[in-house]
């Protein structure tokens, strides 16, 4: 995606199907991360952008390193007080896991349909066979129209809670 917040969209939209088992922060933080690639080559004046991140093995990898700062964040939070940004204290590893895993996977299968640059099987196979599948038009419009859905899930969800929730109830 030439703006990674197109992958905020899915992201609302898999968080909402299952608000507790699946991260909306892990999923955008995967994203955010696997989008650092070629926002430095881009930076640097680099072609080809789209390199072993944006590979489903990479992917595995900004997995492993989500899952990695998670641990890491939580086990410096025992030490000093770190802000409870976006409840995520209150995530679970399985969510995280399975928010960024959603998150990977998703991101590549996207940027897959729309770089001409982007290997996604490297280094098994050169080729891209989701390439162009869909216009770029469709494929923007499928991102906003799942996080439009997602919001309004979401919404709906909180509107018909029974009660106020406690534990990961709020957590994103
Ligand atoms: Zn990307």
């Amino acid at each position: 995606m030439p703006f990674t917040p197109f992958h905020f969209g899915p992201a609302a939209a898999a968080h909402a199907i299952a608000p507790k088992h699946i991260s909306f922060l892990a999923f955008c933080s995967v994203n955010v991360l696997i989008d650092i690639e070629p926002l430095y080559f881009m930076l640097t004046d680099q072609y080809p952008l789209h390199r072993f991140l944006h590979t489903y093995l990479g992917a595995s990898a900004a997995i492993l390193l989500t899952l990695a700062l998670f641990l890491a964040a939580q086990r410096l939070a025992q030490r000093i007080p770190l802000p409870n940004l976006f409840h995520w204290k209150q995530l679970t590893l399985p969510s995280v896991a399975l928010g960024a895993a959603l998150g990977a996977f998703s991101h590549i299968a996207l940027d897959s349909i729309m770089h001409a640059d982007i290997h996604p099987l490297a280094p098994f196979s050169d080729t891209n066979a989701l390439f162009r599948v869909i216009s770029l038009r469709a494929l923007h419009i499928g991102c906003v129209s799942a996080g439009l859905v997602g919001a309004i899930a979401l919404a709906l969800r909180a509107a018909f809670r029974p009660s106020p929730g406690t534990g990961n109830a709020n957590a994103l």
